[in-house]
Formats: C-alpha cells, sequence, structure tokens
C-alpha cells in the first residue's frame, strides 16, 4: 500500500470542503495545512488553520523551493508547504483541498499526486448553492460561476472527475479512488 497526495479540487460551492471534512473523519488520512502571509482571524490557530508567515519568511520559502505551489489572493501569498506534505505522507495519504488553478501546479511539480475534480450536477444547482450561502452579492454569484465554467474546462487534465449530487455517494466514490489508488502497483 502507498501513500498519496490527493489532490481535491472545483469550483466555490461544490462541496469541497464537506468532502473533505468527511473523508477525514474516519481518521487515517491527514490534511495538507497551507501557509499565508495574512493575518489571522479571531479564532484562527496558528498550524491549525494555516501556517502564518511573514511576507519575508514566505518569500524566503519561496526561493527555498518549499512549496508544491502558491498564489495570491488578495494581496496575501498563499502556498502550500512541501516539508509539511512529505513528513504527513510518511505517515498516511494526505488531502490537499485546492482550487483548480492551484491543483494543476501542485501536479506540475509533484507529478505523483491524485487530482480529483468535484464538478456540480449542473449549472443550476451551483448557482443554487452558492445563493443557499448567502455571502454572494449578485456580482460575486456571476464572477464565481464564470469562474467555475473556466475551472471545469480544465477537467480533461484531472486524474478524476466526480459528479457530487448526492453527498453519501460522492463519499462512497471518493472512498473507492483512496483505496484504488493507495492499492495500485507501481
Ligand atoms: P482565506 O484567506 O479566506 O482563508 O483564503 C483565501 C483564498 O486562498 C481561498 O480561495 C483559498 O482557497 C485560497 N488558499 C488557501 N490556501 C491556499 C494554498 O495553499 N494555495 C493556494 N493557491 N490557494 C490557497
Amino acid at each position: 500500500m502507498k501513500n498519496i497526495l490527493f489532490v481535491i479540487s472545483g469550483p466555490s460551492g461544490v462541496g469541497k470542503g464537506t468532502m473533505v471534512h468527511r473523508l477525514l473523519k474516519a481518521g487515517k488520512l491527514s490534511l495538507s495545512i497551507s501557509c499565508t502571509t495574512r493575518p489571522p482571524r479571531p479564532g484562527e490557530e496558528n498550524g491549525k488553520s494555516y501556517f502564518f508567515l511573514t511576507r519575508e519568511r514566505f518569500e524566503e520559502k519561496i526561493k527555498e523551493r518549499g512549496f508544491l505551489e502558491y498564489d495570491e489572493h488578495f494581496g496575501n501569498f498563499y502556498g502550500t508547504p512541501r516539508n509539511f506534505v512529505e513528513e504527513k505522507l510518511k505517515k498516511n495519504s494526505v488531502l490537499l483541498e485546492i482550487d483548480v488553478i492551484g491543483a494543476l501546479n501542485v501536479k506540475k511539480s509533484y507529478p505523483e499526486a491524485v487530482l480529483i475534480l468535484l464538478a456540480p450536477p449542473d449549472g443550476e444547482t451551483l448557482r443554487a448553492r452558492l445563493k443557499g450561502r448567502d455571502t454572494e452579492t449578485d456580482e460575486q454569484l456571476s464572477e464565481r460561476l464564470q469562474r467555475a465554467e473556466f475551472e471545469l474546462s480544465k477537467a480533461a487534465e484531472f486524474d478524476y472527475v466526480v459528479v457530487n449530487g448526492d453527498a453519501d455517494e460522492t463519499e462512497q466514490t471518493l472512498r473507492e479512488i483512496i483505496s484504488k489508488e493507495e492499492n495500485a502497483n507501481g
């Protein structure tokens, strides 16, 4: 059996967080924790939500090739720490939840990663899920839907595409993928 880096990706609102949470519950998988230069929000603990780094330290880490991928969002850096993931992989398979661009960048720096794209059953379902959150203005909603279309256009670059209709079925499919990959030869 091998320990594998599973990258769970997909558009905002598709249910990545819920699935990662469900998969972690069984206890056999580790979660990758990202580094960021943004300040902690109330209640966020260093090493739990994120590793909070200064911009200087983050830039040093970029030079040291310390990230499997990194990106800038809203003026702050975010990255997947290579050492942390490699240490976790010594014990268990690792789950990494990230957007589609991030996922494709991980594949470039770590080709052994298995990329899973979660897709909505259809555009209407995604729109309804994003609306249900009630955190988006109409403008944000249409931006997110446009972005979702772009992200789903990258499906062919993923190892698996799983349509997230019924949550129990999706969880089961993901568990099957994980066990198949962990037990594959070669
Ligand atoms: P927040 O500051 O709200 O926690 O996250 C802002 C954005 O950063 C989210 O879209 C989140 O998905 C993204 N993000 C979090 N960690 C990483 C990471 O390690 N790499 C990349 N590329 N994006 C990340």
